[in-house]
């Protein structure tokens, strides 16, 4: 039996407290909080609510986004990154999610949002590698260029990796990367090095509505999910399947249904 996850997102319109609790009865293995999620709580007094429904803490969101406030807001960015570390590393997640950011604003220059990116990303990584919380490093869809991230293939991600070195690893995700005619091959590359940290999935709904917001559940979209599946397995990866859907079409639903057609939909896509 594989173990599914919930990432916070799937359940936006719930308190933390409620998430849990809805994911647990969902049955369910693990949730992945945000730290607005949980800022409101201590690192310690999140990671007993969340053993005490019985889940496990699948991973941690996020740090990155160092071009949001420009070239002067790049201390506060790797400060915030830090802090989001600290507490992922107290909660007990392994892996924190880490998006690098897009252009920087006013600038056209991809050249200069990759290097500052990538220099950003550097200095957290220093930081990350004296705590246990691996920087999952996620390449996002080409049509996220702009707002969210200037890595946007699983080839880059390996590429900043292989640079880095230690304490850095990738977050695949099927909505991200499944066009790619590379991706399998990337996706054998980073088991080989080990750095397969946690592994998204939703589907690529036709239409999509919103590049962010219209996310389909595993089968309501044209992503061949359970081969993206086979692939990450065979390179090694055995952590938990986690969900992550942005959705204002799902966020409206009554969350047990939703969560109770989510894990129907799980088992069936991920059976074999
Ligand atoms: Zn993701």
């Amino acid at each position: 039996m594989r173990a599914f996850a919930i990432n916070k997102i799937c359940l936006k319109d719930l308190s933390f407290e409620q998430a849990i609790d809805a994911t647990a009865r969902g049955g369910f293995h693990g949730i992945t909080p945000w730290y607005d999620d949980v800022s409101h709580l201590s690192p310690s007094e999140a990671r007993r609510l969340i053993a005490d429904s019985g889940l496990t803490v699948s991973g941690f969101c996020n740090c990155g986004l160092y071009a949001l406030k420009g070239k002067d807001g790049r201390r506060a960015a790797i400060d915030e990154a830090k802090r989001n570390i600290e507490y992922a590393a107290e909660l007990g997640a392994s892996s924190i999610v880490t998006v690098v950011g897009g252009l920087l604003p006013a600038s056209k220059s991809l050249d200069e949002a990759r290097d500052f990116a990538f220099d950003c990303l550097a200095e957290t990584l220093e930081f990350a590698r004296t705590t246990p919380v691996t920087l999952a490093l996620e390449a996002l869809h080409p049509m996220y260029t702009p707002d969210w991230s200037v890595v946007t293939s699983l080839a880059t991600a390996n590429d900043w990796c292989d640079r880095l070195g230690a304490g850095i690893g990738l977050a695949v995700d099927s909505y991200h990367t499944w066009w790619d005619p590379s991706v399998y091959a990337e996706i054998e590359k980073a088991g080989k090095k080990g750095r397969i940290a946690t592994y998204h999935i939703s589907d690529w709904l036709v239409p999509t509505n919103h590049i962010l917001l219209d996310r389909g559940m595993p089968g309501e979209g044209i992503i061949d999910l359970a081969e993206f599946d086979t692939k990450v397995q065979s390179a090694g990866y055995d952590g938990p399947i986690e969900v992550e859907i942005f959705s204002e079409r799902l966020w409206k639903l009554d969350p047990d249904q939703f969560l109770a057609d989510l894990m129907k939909r799980c088992q069936s896509t991920y059976s074999g």
